[in-house]
């Protein structure tokens, strides 16, 4: 086990690394205390603070840290865990890869191993997907929207870049985004994880933490996922109507806004989905959302309940799950519920396919 390994797990060096020193991940979370504790601060600090926390000298309580954390992600088994722990883990290592990358040679030159950026670019199977040139590099375009297609934001939209015989060009510092997509698909790639028995038993206590710290955290903000597929029914029609144009009431453009605000969607975010309404006013929507965020009011407002929804005829549509009475009293356990229950694939965010929708230009993309 290389210190590298411990620097970057998700690292197929790293995993062999594991499996050549024959490490039972059993007889690991039964007896050693402090990989078992690193384990749970990289999921903690991934739910708490976006980063998996600072790292232990010792190589190995770093490196084995990293399985049992997934088996810990697995066995919580939510998917705003598991997607937070996989940001977290790629923010990390992207922090710590830029740096490594950006140290001057004489100082990297000290050190027993350290990273380069085509060791990397051949970790993700890239080495002929990106090419540096003289004045950044080139990413075929497959791979760029597979990469970019996470990212938020209209400068990463293929519509808005160049594209010269089918690869996009990239700065140093964007290339370095892409990869870090990269890594997030890696560490989320197979979670979860199927726990044997006898790994999971051991972990109960650290399990149990991680289940609390999550319903401590405020939902209301921590969905942070905008499926509209998977919107409740009284939402997806004030929706509808505001991007069909229609008038909407005061009380209903406050519940519509308060529900996009509470799952987590940024105020720019919500101009952009109402801007397709001729009159929406985004002068007036920011106001309004900013108020509800509690930007500009001493208050963080919630969506309506569903009670308060009926009483103004906002209720509209109710399905068997609104009829459920555990997710009957508020929009937001309706989507909640939903998304918990949904695949992997359902639950592409709006977001991530900003880029490619709702555009004139987007037959430009050779998607
Ligand atoms: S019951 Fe609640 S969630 Fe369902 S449509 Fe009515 S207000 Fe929306």
């Amino acid at each position: 086990m290389k210190p590298l390994h411990a620097r970057y797990p998700f690292m197929a060096g790293a995993r062999e690394a594991v499996q050549e020193a024959s490490v039972d991940l059993a007889e690991v979370v039964a007896t050693d205390e402090d990989v078992v504790e690193r384990a749970l601060e990289r999921v903690e600090w991934a739910l708490t603070d976006g980063t998996v926390g600072d790292t232990r000298r010792q190589t190995r309580v770093e490196l084995l840290s990293y399985p049992v954390a997934r088996v810990i992600v697995s066995t919580v088994d939510e998917h705003i865990c598991t997607r937070k722990y996989a940001q977290a883990e790629a923010a990390s290592a992207h922090e710590r890869f830029v740096e490594e990358l950006e140290t001057e040679t004489e100082l990297r030159s000290t050190r027993q191993q350290h990273l380069s950026l085509d060791a990397l670019l051949a970790e993700f199977d890239l080495g002929t997907a990106v090419r540096e040139t003289g004045d950044g590099f080139r990413v075929t375009v497959g791979t760029y929207l597979e990469l970019a297609a996470d990212q938020w934001g209209d400068e990463w939209r293929l519509v808005n870049r160049s594209l010269v015989d089918g690869e996009v060009p990239v700065d140093r510092e964007e290339l370095y985004v892409l990869l870090k997509q990269a890594i997030r698909h890696r560490v989320v790639d197979g979670l979860p994880l199927s726990v044997p028995d006898v790994i999971a038993e051991n972990l109960d206590e650290e399990v149990e933490r991680v289940r609390e710290t999550l319903s401590n955290m405020d939902l209301t903000t921590e969905i942070d996922t905008v499926v509209p597929d998977l919107f409740p029914p009284c939402m997806k029609h004030l929706l509808d109507q505001v991007q069909k144009g229609e008038h909407l009431a005061h009380h209903s453009r406050f519940a519509i806004a308060a529900f996009l605000t509470n799952i987590g969607m940024t105020t720019d975010e919500i101009v952009q989905l109402f801007e397709v309404n001729p009159g929406f006013g985004e002068e007036m929507t920011r106001y309004q959302v900013d108020h509800i965020r509690g930007d500009t009011s001493p208050t963080q407002y919630s969506a309506p309940a569903c009670a308060t929804m009926q009483s103004y005829g906002d209720c509209v549509n109710k399905d068997d799950i609104c009829e459920d009475e555990i997710n009957e009293s508020h929009p937001m356990s309706y989507y909640e519920h939903r998304v918990e229950e949904a695949d992997d694939d359902e639950l592409t965010d709006w977001r991530e396919g900003a880029g490619e929708d709702g555009d004139d230009d987007s037959d430009e993309s050779p998607d």
